[in-house]
Formats: structure tokens, sequence, C-alpha cells
């Protein structure tokens, strides 16, 4: 098997790909609405990559060393036919798991069945309070939990489990409320990731005190129940892993700022006009969807996306400094979480 390696020894192992940059909601920490107003120019669609220049492209990473593909956006089943794209994925040889992240609004359980059906192995459902005063601050369009509950509810249903629910951690918005979310999530089968609230792109005006550390998450669940420690199941994952001592399940933290992970990410993604990021926290992309559109072939396309991920030494957030934080980084719904 093909293992590329950045500058830095790190395989490129996992391609996130957005599908859309539009999204049904104005989470404050990654589109505010005050930016991602009526006015603001999304991609037209024909910049969009279509299905088949997706699966062209996921097969090339495949043959590079890719396994694992993450759907995301912006909102991924704002896109139309989306179990389309699942069931060219899943044909690829190569990619062993394919999931998405998705705000779970439009996630019904016959959607959640076609996705699984197609091919769809695993999603993470994003809810940042299980109290609506609270989401709908968050979510900034007036979106209740209960359907997002309603979501997380189907895709378990559909057999796309484990579900994961994906919380925001902000300071002095939901940060008194995570044994809330812990609570309601114990003994259901999902596992809950808290995660760091992160200063990507440049509009939310991110500040370090606004962010909950993991150590401040950790002690408030410990505080409840008792955890310990699990174990990570491979190398390179993002989320530190717990278990309540009961057996109510785990939970994750993720802490990109605190605890940064740069050293074992594997990550590559593909925005949905077809740029290649090497990191989230990235400034410029590498145009592939130029070549795909010009009579390149697969060989010299797999060689930009050598030549790119061969020079990779990103690790933006073990480096984080005043300096780096006013770059000019892609938005988070351009490229996906
Ligand atoms: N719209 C989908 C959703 O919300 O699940 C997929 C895209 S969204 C950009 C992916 C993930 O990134 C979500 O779980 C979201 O909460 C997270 N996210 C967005 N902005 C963030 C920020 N500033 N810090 C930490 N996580 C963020
Ligand atoms: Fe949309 Fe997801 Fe960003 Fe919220 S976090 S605005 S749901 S893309
Ligand atoms: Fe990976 Fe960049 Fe995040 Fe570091 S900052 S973990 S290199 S995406």
């Amino acid at each position: 098997m093909v293992v590329l390696s950045d500058a830095l020894n790190r395989p490129m192992q996992d391609l996130r790909i957005s599908v859309t940059d539009r999204c049904n909601f104005r989470c404050r920490y990654c589109m505010p609405r005050e930016v991602f107003g009526p006015d603001f120019a999304f991609l037209p669609h024909e910049e969009l990559l279509t299905f088949e220049e997706i699966a062209r492209l996921a097969a090339l990473f495949a043959a590079e060393g890719v396994q694992k593909v993450r759907l995301t956006g912006g909102e991924p089943l704002l896109r139309r036919d989306l179990p389309e794209l699942v069931r060219m994925l899943a044909k690829i040889p190569g990619i062993e798991d394919i999931a998405m992240t998705t705000n779970g609004s439009l996630l019904t359980l016959q959607r959640a069945r076609e996705l699984r059906d197609a091919g769809l192995q695993r999603v993470t459902v994003s809810l940042d309070s299980v109290h609506d005063h609270t989401f709908m601050r968050m979510n900034d369009v007036r979106f209740p939990v209960s359907r997002v509950l309603a979501a997380i509810e189907a895709a378990q249903s559909a057999g796309l489990d484990p579900v994961k629910v994906n919380m925001v951690v902000k300071r002095g918005v939901n940060d008194s409320e995570v044994t809330d979310m812990a609570g309601h999530f114990r003994k259901t089968g999902a596992t809950v990731r808290f995660i760091e609230y992160m200063d990507v792109g440049n509009t939310n005006g991110w500040r370090l005190d606004d962010v909950v550390s993991a150590d401040e998450i950790l002690a408030a669940i410990a505080a409840k129940w008792p955890i310990e420690p699990v174990p990570p199941k491979r190398p390179g994952e993002v989320a530190t892993r717990y278990r309540y001592l009961d057996g109510a399940g785990e939970f994750g933290v993720i802490a990109s700022v605190t605890r940064p992970f740069c050293s074992g990410c594997t990550r590559a993604r593909l925005s949905s006009d077809g740029f290649l990021y090497t990191c989230l926290f990235g400034s410029t992309g590498m145009d592939l969807r130029t070549p795909i559109r010009s009579d390149v072939s697969d060989a010299e396309i797999r060689d930009i996306i050598e030549k790119v991920w061969g020079r990779r030494r990103d690790r933006y957030s073990e480096e984080r400094t005043d300096e780096t934080k006013q770059r000019i980084k892609v938005e988070m719904s351009h490229i996906g979480g």
C-alpha cells in the first residue's frame, strides 16, 4: 500500500471533502450573520465540483493512501442527491470508511437510511446545547434542539452508529451546560465530543478568553461522574477519549487549542471548489479543479497531490502565536471542519 508522508513524516490517511460552502445555520463561531448575510458571495453552482469530479479526485487520493473520507461543508445535506455521491465513493478501492458531519437539520430517518444504504458508515451531528434558548442563540436561526435530537435518533435507527455529537464550548455562552450535555447522552450509545472553540477563519471574533479548556471541561464532568481515560483506538486520533466508570459510555475532548495534536495530523481537505488544503488554518490551497477540468491525466494530478503533501509542514495549533493568529485563514465553512 502507498504511504505518502509529509515533510514532518505524517502520512496522508484521511480526506475531508466539503461538498458546499452554504449552510442553513449561522453559528456565531463559524458563519456569523453579519459576515455571511444576504449579500455574501457564496460559490456559484458551476464552481462547485460535480460528484464525478469529487469521485475522480477521491480515487486519486485513495491511490495515495487515503482510507477514510468525511463529507462536510457548509451543511453537506444541502447538496441534493448526496447518497449518489456516497455510492460513488463507496466503490473506490482503498476507501474503507465514509463518514459525514452535519448539523442534523435535514437528517430524517428516510435520508439516514438512504445514506446508509449508499455506503455511509458513520455520522457526527453537531449540537451545542440541549436547551433551546442557548442552542438558538448559537445557531442564530432559531433552530430547535428537538429536531437535532430527532436526527441523532434517526441516524442511530438507520444503523449509522455509534453516532458522535459535537459540542463547541464557548465561555459565557454554553460552558455552564457541559454536564447537561454529558448527562443527556450518557447511556444512549452516542458519544459526545466537547470541542475547544478554535480560531478558524478571520470572521468569528475569536478570543483566547472565550476558549474553555479541556481541563475545565473534564473537571466539570469528573465532579459529577467518576471517569477514566481510554487509550486511543489508533494513532493520531483527534479526540482524547474518556469513559464513565459506572458503565454509562464514553465521551471525548478535542483540545486543539490547549493540547494541540499536529504531530499526528493525517488529514487533507478538499474545498467545495476543488482546492486542496493541508491544514484547517491554511491560507491558500492548491487548485485541483483547473487541472481536472483540463486535459490533465490522473498521473499528473497524483503528482500534484504528492508534491503538495510532500512539502507539508503545517502545525498551526502547535505554533499559535499573536502573529499567526493575524494570518488570513480560510473559513471553516469553505473547507469543512
Ligand atoms: N455544518 C456541519 C456541522 O455543523 O456539523 C458540518 C460543517 S461544520 C464547519 C463542522 C464542525 O466544525 C461542527 O461540528 C462545528 O461545530 C465545528 N466548528 C465550526 N466552527 C468552529 C470553531 N470556531 N471552533 C470549533 N469548532 C468549530
Ligand atoms: Fe453551518 Fe456547521 Fe458552520 Fe454551524 S458549524 S454555521 S451548522 S457549517
Ligand atoms: Fe492538523 Fe493544522 Fe489542525 Fe495542526 S492545526 S492538527 S496541522 S489541521
